[in-house]
C-alpha cells in the first residue's frame, strides 16, 4: 500500500463502519453497471497490491472477460519498508512484483496472457512525474474505457497522485473514470462529509469473489509480515485487512 504508512496505527475500526448509515445508504451498482459489455477495464495500481485492495471482487468478477482488462502498475513499491535490512529496495521491487503476479493468478486470472503494464515510477513521488503520466495515459485510452484507481482525496500522496492523473486522463479521452478509497477506511470516520457519499456505489461480492480476493491479499507476502530488521508492524495488518475485505467493493463514480 505504501511508501512507509502514514498513519499511526489501527484507524477507523470495521465495527464502527458496519454502524455507518451513509455508507449504507450508498446505492449498490452491478459489474454491467460499471464495466458494460465491450468496455475495457484499465486498473492503475500506485503499488503492487492497490489492484488488489481497491478491485479484487471487480476483477474476479470479470475472470469471464480477461481480455478486457488492462494493468498498469504506477510504481515497483519499493519504498513499503525503509531503512529495512530485510527488505532493503532492490529486493521489495523484485518481490512486490511476484507477489502481484501470484495475486493475479490466485485471483483466477491467466498472468501470461494479462495486459500488463508497469511504468517503474519512484514510489513515492508519483506527483513529480503527473505530466508525463497524463501524457502517456490520455494517449493509451479510448473513450470507451473504464479507468479504475485510488480517489484523488485517499490521502497517501501516491494514491492521490495517481487518482488526480487518471481523471485529468479520463478527461482529457472521454473515459469514464472509477475511483475507490483505500486509506480512507483508514482515517475516515463512519458518516464522514468528506467521503463524496453521493458518488458512492456499492458492489457486493459473492464468496467465491471474496474468497479469491482474500487468497489474492495473502499473497503479498512482505506486506502482512511484521519486519524484523526495524520492528516494524505488518504494513498490512489484521485490522486493516479485514476493513479491506467486507463483502462489498466501494467505488466513487
Ligand atoms: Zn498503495
Amino acid at each position: 500500500m505504501t511508501a512507509a504508512q502514514p498513519f499511526g496505527v489501527s484507524g477507523t475500526p470495521l465495527s464502527e463502519w458496519q454502524n455507518s448509515t451513509a455508507l449504507r445508504g450508498a446505492l449498490a451498482v452491478t459489474v454491467e453497471e460499471l464495466v458494460p459489455a465491450g468496455a475495457r477495464l484499465v486498473v492503475l495500481a500506485p503499488h503492487p497490491d492497490d489492484e488488489i485492495l481497491t478491485c479484487g471482487g471487480l476483477l474476479a468478477a470479470m475472470l469471464e472477460r480477461q481480455d478486457d482488462v488492462q494493468l498498469i502498475s504506477i510504481t515497483d513499491g519499493e519504498g513499503s519498508h525503509p531503512g529495512s535490512v530485510q527488505w532493503p529496495t532492490s529486493r521489495l521491487r523484485i518481490a512486490r512484483q511476484r507477489e502481484s503476479e501470484c495475486a493475479l493468478a490466485s485471483l483466477g486470472f491467466d498472468v501470461p496472457r494479462l495486459s500488463w503494464q508497469r511504468l517503474g515510477i519512484a514510489d513515492g513521488q508519483v506527483a513529480e512525474h503527473a505530466e508525463s503520466l497524463i501524457a502517456l495515459l490520455s494517449e493509451d485510452l479510448r473513450s470507451s474505457d473504464v479507468l479504475l484507481t485510488t480517489w484523488r482525496h485517499d490521502g497517501h500522496c501516491d494514491h492521490e497522485a495517481v487518482g488526480h492523473c487518471a481523471a485529468q486522463a479520463a478527461a482529457n479521452a472521454g473515459a469514464t473514470l472509477l475511483e475507490v478509497p483505500v486509506w480512507a477506511w483508514h482515517w475516515a470516520e463512519p458518516n464522514d462529509p468528506r467521503i463524496p457519499w453521493d458518488r458512492a456505489r456499492k458492489l457486493s461480492l459473492n464468496d467465491d469473489q471474496q474468497m479469491r480476493k482474500r487468497r489474492a491479499i495473502n499473497a503479498h507476502l512482505s506486506q502482512l509480515q511484521p519486519d524484523c530488521s526495524t520492528g516494524a508492524p505488518p504494513v498490512l495488518d489484521p485490522i486493516t485487512l479485514e476493513r479491506l475485505l467486507q463483502p462489498f467493493e466501494l467505488v466513487f463514480l
